[in-house]
């Protein structure tokens, strides 16, 4: 069921109930009168009857006393049977009297004359000659029958008039003669009608009942006329009403349209049409809140959109952390600008605490009231760290480093309105190393303090960065590890072997040399034999050092095996490297290397075997042969010298 039908199905409802019971009071009110009016023309009808009954009886007085002077009533009066009374009465009857009664003492009839039944007589009561009282004589100038015509010709009712359980006249045509004076609403010849019946008193004899009837069908016709009339008029109230409700609902149905159809708008992401408010109507206010809440989802939308976009920023952010992997100052910058991002803050730094190994960073505004605060919120961090120190000696419990690092809470500093938090970065700066403080990031915001959300999202971001600068850490001790040799600190074999392929790779494609030098440290057995192996490897550190500082930048120095050292010369010929393993050779015989038993220094020598490509070798393996093969020949030839490689072409 639809709004609209259920709208006009309430509007019916509260027209047409009311309406109906309406109705049916008017209707009763109306038969109501109608049955009064017939009830008033009844009780007037009566009062005329009595009015005629009282003129009839007044009529008859003049009468009477004209019989009364009359011979013939002493006659009657002194008659031995009531047939020759009768006789005499009858003389006596002359118009306008109807009828003449002798009643004795006692009230009964003795002799009577005229026509009947009699109404209204006048009485009197005569006596005899010789003085005896008789009864009583009653003259009537009316019969029953001429009473009841002429009230029926006065008031245009129907007259009925009863004695004793008969009928003594009637206007209407009745047949049963027998019948009891009923007021109300009586049934004569199949017809209905309304009526009453009053009794008189009549001066002689038995009393007489007048009824006056009007026909119950005027009644009901006019009561059928004023139902008719307050029918239309009810039907015409609610036709207005109806085409009024019919109204009014196209109005609210137009309306609510107008709604729907921008909420529908409104679903399809489409703002641009708010809803029209006319007035200041309930109507008006609801479009007004509407459009309202339309402007506010509008800019709700935008700013999911915007953040939206914030988040697409920072998961490239992410994807570029991954990408950066190990880079320590990537890293940095990235924590950073995350931080500052993510807690809407105006600026934000990094300070590491080494320089060597990261830059600082600053993002954002760099005003001096941003810089104080986050001067100020630095140094609390360190404050804290401080304080800390007595606290983390009694506590001291062995550490391993598999252990994570735990992170200070950020510390925070305001002054004037400008607000800054501070996390010192704490990381282990080599693989076995202890913890230690690394650096600091800070953030600032000026107005707002950073609430709890965003210093636990800036703890995070902290922690994060110093992991990842652990992990940069550690990462780089693992590579360096993985291509130095430990005693000596030079690069091991497998480097050696990986930087002489890339080193004839390039020589190859640039067409330029690579030289290479082996020495073998002289008589090293003996030092180890006479002094102890400790003793052998620091004469092994010293002469990695020796070298080392006699390298160029470009030059690998590299521990080949054992106490056998080999140096990479990238572009150098054959002759630049037998210069280069002479200033070597020089330095290491002239190196006084402390002896651990502490009594003096003792020295050593080295024999050098130079080759270079493509001077002395085609390829790697024969590169190192010929080196090889040249120390050889040094050892051979009494050792502490540099030997070169035959040529090539000798060599095979
Ligand atoms: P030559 O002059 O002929 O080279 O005589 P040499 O004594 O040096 O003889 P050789 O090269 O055969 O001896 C090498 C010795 O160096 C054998 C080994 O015990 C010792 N050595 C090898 N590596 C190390 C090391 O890392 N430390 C110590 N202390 N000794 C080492
Ligand atoms: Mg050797
Ligand atoms: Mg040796």
């Amino acid at each position: 069921m639809s709004f609209r039908s259920r709208l006009l199905l309430f509007f019916t409802i509260i027209v047409v109930v009311p309406m109906g019971a309406v109705a049916l009071v008017l209707f009763s009110i109306t038969s109501q009168s109608e049955i009064g009016k017939a009830d008033a023309r009844i009780a007037e009808g009566l009062r005329v009857a009595f009015a005629v009954y009282r003129q009839d009886r007044a009529e008859a007085v003049p009468q009477l006393r004209q019989i009364a002077r009359q011979p013939a009533l002493q006659k009657a009066l002194g008659a031995r049977t009531p047939a020759a009374a009768r006789r005499q009465l009858a003389r006596l009857l002359k118009a306008p009297v109807t009828s003449l009664a002798l009643y004795d003492t006692k009230g009964n009839l003795v002799a009577d004359a005229g026509s009947s039944p009699p109404m209204a007589p006048a009485l009197a009561a005569p006596t005899t000659k010789r003085g005896k009282q008789f009864g009583s004589l009653a003259v009537s100038v009316v019969t029953a029958s001429s009473f009841a015509d002429t009230v029926a010709g006065l008031t245009d009712l129907d007259v009925r008039i009863f004695s004793r359980g008969r009928r003594l006249a009637s206007t209407l045509n009745e047949g049963d003669a027998n019948a009891k004076p009923t007021s109300g609403k009586v049934n004569i010849n199949g017809k209905s009608f309304r009526g009453r019946f009053e009794e008189l008193q009549e001066p002689v004899g038995p009393p007489v009942s007048v009824g006056v009837f009007t026909r119950s069908e005027g009644i009901t016709a006019s009561i059928s006329q004023s139902r008719v009339l307050i029918g239309v008029i009810l039907l015409g109230f609610l036709v207005l009403a109806l085409v009024l409700s019919v109204f009014i609902v196209r109005a609210l149905q137009g309306q609510i349209d107008q709604f729907l159809g921008a909420a529908r708008r409104l679903s399809k992401g489409d703002f641009s049409t708010p809803v029209p408010t006319h007035g200041d109507d309930e109507f008006a206010a609801l479009g007004q809140e509407f459009n309202k809440m339309s402007r506010e989802l509008e800019a709700k939308i935008a700013e999911v959109e915007s953040k939206r976009h914030e988040l697409e920023d920072t998961i490239r952010r992410v994807g570029d952390a991954f990408a950066a992997g190990l880079d320590r100052q990537g890293l940095l910058e990235l924590a950073v600008r995350t931080a500052v991002e993510a807690c809407e803050a105006d600026a934000g730094r990094a300070l590491p605490i080494d320089a060597r190994r990261m830059h600082s960073v600053h993002v954002g505004g760099s005003h001096d009231r941003l810089i104080r605060a986050l001067t100020a919120a630095e140094r609390n961090a360190f404050r804290i760290r401080e304080e800390n120190v007595a606290e983390l000696l009694a506590n001291l419990e062995p550490t391993t480093s598999d252990q994570p690092v735990e992170q200070h809470r950020p510390t925070s500093a305001s002054i004037d309105g400008v607000h800054a938090l501070a996390g010192p970065l704490r990381a282990r700066i080599g693989a076995g190393s202890d913890i230690d403080y690394v650096g600091v990031i800070s953030i600032v915001r000026e107005g707002a303090d950073f609430n709890e959300t965003e210093r636990d999202l800036f703890a995070y971001l902290v922690g994060q960065a110093a992991v990842s600068i652990e992990n940069a850490n550690l990462h780089e001790t693992v590579q360096h590890q993985a291509v130095t040799d430990e005693l000596t600190g030079l690069f091991n074999v497998r480097h050696f072997h990986d930087s002489l392929d890339n080193e004839i790779e390039r020589s190859r494609r640039f067409n330029s040399a690579v030289g290479l030098a082996m020495l073998d440290i002289d008589n090293f057995k003996s030092v180890n034999d006479t002094y102890g192996h400790q003793q052998g490897d620091l004469v092994l550190v010293e002469v990695a050092r020796c070298l080392r500082s006699l390298s160029r930048d470009i030059d690998e120095p590299a521990r080949y095996g054992g106490e056998e050292l080999a140096v990479i010369l990238p572009q150098t010929d054959l002759s630049g490297a037998e210069l280069l393993a002479e200033r070597m050779r020089a330095t290491i015989a002239a190196l006084e290397i402390k002896r651990l038993d502490g009594k003096g220094t003792l020295k050593v020598t080295a024999s050098f075997g130079v080759a270079s490509l493509p001077e002395s070798a085609g390829d790697k393996v024969s590169l190192i042969a010929a080196a090889d093969a040249a120390l050889y020949r040094a050892k051979r030839a009494g050792k502490n010298r540099v030997e070169r490689a035959e040529p090539a072409a000798a060599a095979t």
